[in-house]
Order: C-alpha cells, then structure tokens, then sequence
C-alpha cells in the first residue's frame, strides 16, 4: 500500500553544507580539446557508449548518428537505470523516455514508452517521419511497432528488481538523505539504484556530439526516476530540459532531478549563456546556481548535473553536488572527467 503520495518532498538531510559564497571545489582537471570530431556522455556508462558513438565520428560519420548508436549501447546493458532492464514505477512498469536532435534543430521525442528496447531510435523515427516533436505513451507505442521495433516483455535486472522489492517494502516517496560521498543515497527524491559491480549509477545517459564537419547532435535516454508516480515524465524527452543543440552556438544535456532541470529550461538556458559568449563549464555553473538559487534550501537535497559543448568544441559541466561525472572522446582518447559541484 502507498501510503505517501507527496510527490517531490523535502527531508531531514545531514553532513553537507552549501557552498555558494563559498570557494568552488571539484576536480580542476579539464579535458584538453583536440578537435574535431569530440563526444562527451554523461557519467561512467558514458565510456562505453562514447566507443560506439566514435566508431562512427572517426570514419567522418554524422554526429547524430554517432549520438543515437552511443546511446543504444547503454539501453542495451539493461542494467537498472537505463533501458528496458531500469528501475520501474512505483506500479512496477518500466517506462521510457528519449529524445534526440540534430544540426538543423529537427527534434523528436517518445516519453512514457513501454515494453520497446530503443526509445532513442524511436525518438529518432519520430523525428524524421512524422510532423510532430514528440509522442507519448500506447500512441507511442504504436507508433514504434508500426515501424517495425519488436514489442519486448519487460524484464527487470536482478539489481531494479532488488531494488523495486526493497522499496515496496516502505513504499515510501520520500528523498533518501544523500550522502554523496559515501555514495548511500541517490541523487534525487527516488531510491537509488547500484550496479552489480558495487557502482552508483543513475537514470538517465545524455550524449553530446561534434562531427568533422563541426556540427553538432545530442540524445537523452532514461528510465525516469526510480519508482515515480506512475505517468510522471522528467527533463529527459523534453527538448530545452534534458537536451538542446544550437548547430550555431552549441549543444547541452541534463541528469539528475528532472523537475528541477524543467522549471529552468535547463539545457535551452545553458546554450543561450554560450549564446552570449560563456564557455561550456560558465554556462553550466550558471544555471545550475539558477536552480540552486530557486530550490533555497531544498537544494541539498537535489543533485542536477549539465553537460555541454561549444561549437569550438570546448567541453564543460557543472552540477550541484559532487560525484556528477562525465565521459568524453576525442581523437581516440577516453577519459572519465568528474564535473565541479557547489556542494559537497
Ligand atoms: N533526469 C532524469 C529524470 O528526471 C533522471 C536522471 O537523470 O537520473 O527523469
């Protein structure tokens, strides 16, 4: 039985202290640019998907093919947070939500999408064959099995399913105390979710893609948040929220509290501070201060992370609380970045 139904709520939080005034702390390490082609993917799945991605970008392929096959590689690891595999709704159905754009600013979009194994190349379809931006639920359902993706049974991974058991037991919606460090809690209001291997993962991998050509492309894929009300859409499938690309000025994703990023237009307001000349990481920093500046207090308990790219091909991210992560590609080399944080 549900017995809390509040949906985002604040709670009792211990051991961080907020930084704003304070001096900034992260890792000061940033990935040296060596041109084009570059993809940067948001946190340690982002490794594998990168290769997929530059398997494309280094034959001189298009960026938004790169960033619709890098991100296929993570739906396809059905692990508990990306993909058919992920975490579920408090009901126990999985349900996804993609998005994607290019060059052009065509964009396409699928949320709230059961029982199909690639929500981006379903996103991607959208976008390229029919009229509109996005579609939802059993009409987006029906859509992708008209174009031919097979409709999948849902099979939970050993962690999700855990992970839903666990929850079930207090069925509570309530924030866990984040303890980032110790890496016991998650990084929004919903349960976290571990990898068999010991890792903290998180819902959601958004790519970001320049080609030789020096355009640019991005995608979001994710389960959503972790046992959310059953129909709840987060920033990823929002075009402006979870993803934008500007082919003239640069391209941005978002992870971690989709309602956050929302009320910001997160990755739409990051490419117009680029737009007025920030680097990528100013940007980021921007908005996430924004977000911090809105939430008050509460904003301990949210972590929200941004990622961009500019069109020199400059890299950089931001997020509230340490342990945000990044993976970027370039001229065949791999490296895992940890992002600046405001709070510990
Ligand atoms: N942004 C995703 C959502 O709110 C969750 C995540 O990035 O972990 O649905």
């Amino acid at each position: 039985m549900i017995n809390r139904r509040k949906f985002i709520q604040a709670s009792a939080f211990t051991g961080l202290a907020t930084a704003i005034g304070q001096p900034l702390r992260g890792n000061d390490l940033h990935p040296a640019i060596k041109g084009k082609p570059v993809v940067v993917s948001t946190w340690d799945a982002g490794i594998r998907a990168n290769k997929a991605a530059w398997d494309i970008l280094s034959k001189g392929g298009r960026a938004l093919d790169a960033v619709e096959k890098g991100v296929m590689v993570t739906e396809e690891e059905q692990n508990c947070c990306v993909g058919l595999g992920a975490n579920p709704d408090r009901d126990g159905f999985v349900t996804l939500d993609a998005c994607i754009m290019d060059e052009f600013s065509n964009c396409g979009s699928v949320a709230f999408l059961e029982r199909i194994k690639h929500p981006i190349a379903v996103a991607r379809r959208v976008m390229e064959k029919t009229p509109h931006v996005m579609l939802v639920g059993s009409g987006a359902q029906q859509f992708a099995v008209a174009e031919g993706f097979p409709l999948e049974e849902q099979k939970l991974s050993p962690e999700a399913e855990k992970a839903y058991k666990d929850w079930l037991i207090k069925s509570e919606y309530k924030p866990p105390a984040i303890n980032v460090e110790n890496k016991q809690g998650g990084h929004g209001p919903f349960a976290p979710a571990r990898l068999s291997n010991g890792e903290w993962n998180h819902d959601t991998i958004g790519m970001v893609a320049m080609d030789t050509n020096g355009n640019l492309s991005g995608s979001c894929t994710t389960s959503g948040a972790g046992f959310k009300m059953r129909g709840r859409l987060g920033d990823s499938p929002i075009i402006g929220a979870g993803l934008f690309v500007d082919n003239e000025v640069g391209a941005c994703t978002a992870t971690g509290q989709g309602e956050d990023v929302i009320r910001v237009a997160g990755s739409h307001s990051v490419v117009e501070l680029m737009r007025q000349g920030l680097s990528p990481e100013m940007a980021c920093k921007k908005v996430i201060e924004r977000i911090i500046r809105i939430k008050g207090p509460k904003a301990k308990d949210i972590q929200v992370g941004f990622l961009a790219i500019n069109k020199k091909g400059q890299v950089g991210a931001w997020s509230i609380h340490k342990g945000f992560e990044y993976a970027i590609r370039n001229q065949g080399e791999e490296r895992l970045v940890k992002a600046k944080f405001v709070m510990e």
